[in-house]
């Protein structure tokens, strides 16, 4: 329980976040040569997508073949010959703002689906996915007559035809992310979102079809594993940009190796967040507690391993377990809750294994007491103590709302700590010494680096990984030349 000791029998009034104004179909097709069409062969074969705040299905969504990819590869080479890259760059341009701006406009409704189908909080859909992706592609659509003042006598030339393949914990804005640039350097594409977390790609198909873009330019197609090798897979496919976990990233590598496909890999994330004594403690804990908790810790550079300075650990894992307690758990369409739902059955399974074979490695473990919804799948912030370095909980991947804390006595030590995992995507640091901060960023290998603050996101900002968390960068400057010849 809380020091505090919280009277916890009272509760916010609900507030619940309006859905009236949502579309939803009751099927939804691949949206392939700019129209919705069928899945090929005699018996179309369509999954479910849930509702994991209470396991109900909301849509049936139609799965993509080998034959269907092939489709979609065709439909886009055939928009890329034709129409993408004839067109001149201000008018590539003027299409990708039109995106944005229509995105900007349809923000709440976009948001609404993104909680309903993934399970995040609706103030997270709403103040951080949404405007992120229109950001995205304002951002990109700024660069697309600009390449050659970018990249001055090198004469850029786009690839052709992307293939791309996103995660369930950032549905849109992982389609933003992937979709903006390459568009902007005058790729055509063929993107497929995850299972589980399908619904705002198909909605941004409606909205691009909207948008009249060229049909062809933008195919979306929806599927699990299996359509997403066979876009890798495909021969026509001049770039595979991936996003997911690093065992699939593994395999995409081998796949494409000995071929000419250019491949970008952004994969897992096992990210120290590191506060230092002479920190602002208040304002560390909620980087803490925004690095870990938010978005259910489904989050590929999620804050997930803490480090300590030994001096404050006791007042900051007081601190810390005060604001846990205040955190509310529950339906993600509520404006107060602060952690949604868990996106499947599959990862909330995942999580619970990880939490046992943390208790079982002999760590100490702790959860906020906050109450649970009955139905769908809920995980409460956890948090272990007493934590090695050899501990599995503290070396794996667990896309989970569960904190490791080990403490450190100096700077030194905690860079070796803290570089002693495979994966290399983010860290942060918190310290009132700027000397301390360069130093960090300069020795600890990952990617992107947060100082006195997490999870802060910019398109004009790189993003990306070293060592198992992947290669290659998405954002700002960076990302164009991912899509690029010269
Ligand atoms: P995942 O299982 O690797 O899936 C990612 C995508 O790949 C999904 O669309 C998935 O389809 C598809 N896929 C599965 N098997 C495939 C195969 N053999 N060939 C081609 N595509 C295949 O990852 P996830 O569980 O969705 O997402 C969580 C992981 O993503 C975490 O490890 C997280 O760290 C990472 N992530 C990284 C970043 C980053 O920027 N570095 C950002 C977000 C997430 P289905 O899901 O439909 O089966
Ligand atoms: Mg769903």
């Amino acid at each position: 329980m809380s020091s505090l000791n919280f009277n916890t029998n009272w509760q916010y009034a609900e507030a619940p976040e309006n859905q009236d104004h949502i579309e939803l179909k009751e099927q939804y097709e691949l949206f392939i040569g700019g129209e919705f069409v069928k899945p090929t062969g005699k018996k179309p074969v369509y999954f479910d997508t849930i509702n994991p705040a209470n396991n109900k299905k909301l849509a049936s969504i139609a799965e993509a073949s080998t034959a269907d990819v092939d489709k979609a590869v065709k439909s886009a080479r055939n928009a890329y010959d034709k129409y993408w890259s004839k067109m001149p760059a201000k008018d590539r341009g003027k299409y990708i703002y039109r995106i944005a701006r229509m995105l900007q406009e349809r923000a709440r409704e976009f948001a609404v689906i993104e909680s309903l189908d993934g399970g995040k909080a609706i103030r997270e859909s709403k103040s951080v996915d949404i405007p992120l992706a229109a950001a995205h592609f304002f951002y990109y659509a700024g660069w697309a007559d600009k390449l050659d003042y970018a990249y001055p006598n090198r004469k850029p030339k786009p690839l052709g035809v992307a293939g791309q393949i996103i995660p369930w914990n950032f549905p849109l804005l992982m389609a933003a992310w992937k979709i903006a640039p390459a568009l902007a350097t005058g790729n055509t594409i063929v993107i497929k979102p995850a299972e589980t977390t399908s619904l705002t790609a198909l909605k941004l198909a409606e909205l691009i079809q909207e948008a009249d873009l060229p049909p062809g330019v933008v195919n979306i197609i929806t599927g699990a594993g299996a359509t997403g090798a066979a876009i890798v897979n495909h021969p026509d496919v001049d770039k595979i940009a991936f996003t997911g976990s690093t065992s699939v990233g593994k395999i995409i590598q081998r796949a494409v190796a000995g071929t000419n496909k250019k491949v970008t890999l952004e994969l897992g994330g096992k990210a120290a967040n590191i506060i230092f004594e002479d920190a602002t403690i208040d304002q560390a804990v909620e980087g803490i507690i925004n690095g870990i908790y938010f978005n259910q810790g489904h989050v590929c550079c999620a804050g997930s391993r803490l480090f300590v300075q030994e001096s404050v650990q006791e007042k900051v894992i007081r601190k810390l377990k005060d604001r846990m307690e205040t955190l509310i758990v529950g339906d993600p369409l509520d404006k107060n809750t602060d952690i949604g739902a868990i996106n499947s059955r599959e990862q909330l399974d995942t999580i619970q294994n990880y939490i046992k074979i943390g208790k079982k490695e002999g760590a100490d473990f702790y959860e906020s007491s906050c109450p649970l919804p009955k139905k769908g799948n809920w995980c409460r912030p956890t948090l272990f103590t007493n934590t090695s370095q050899s501990h599995r909980i503290v070396q794996e991947e667990i896309f989970g709302p569960v904190l490791t804390v080990q403490s450190f006595r100096t700077l030194d030590e905690v860079i070796d700590k803290a570089n002693n995992t495979y994966y290399g995507l983010s860290a942060g640091v918190w310290t009132d010494k700027g000397s301390k901060i360069f130093k960090l960023t300069s020795k600890l290998k990952a990617g992107v680096i947060w100082a006195n603050t997490y999870n802060k996101f910019d398109p004009t900002s790189p993003f990306g990984g070293y060592k198992e968390s992947g290669f290659g960068r998405e954002g700002g400057l960076h990302g164009l030349s991912a899509y690029l010849k010269f």
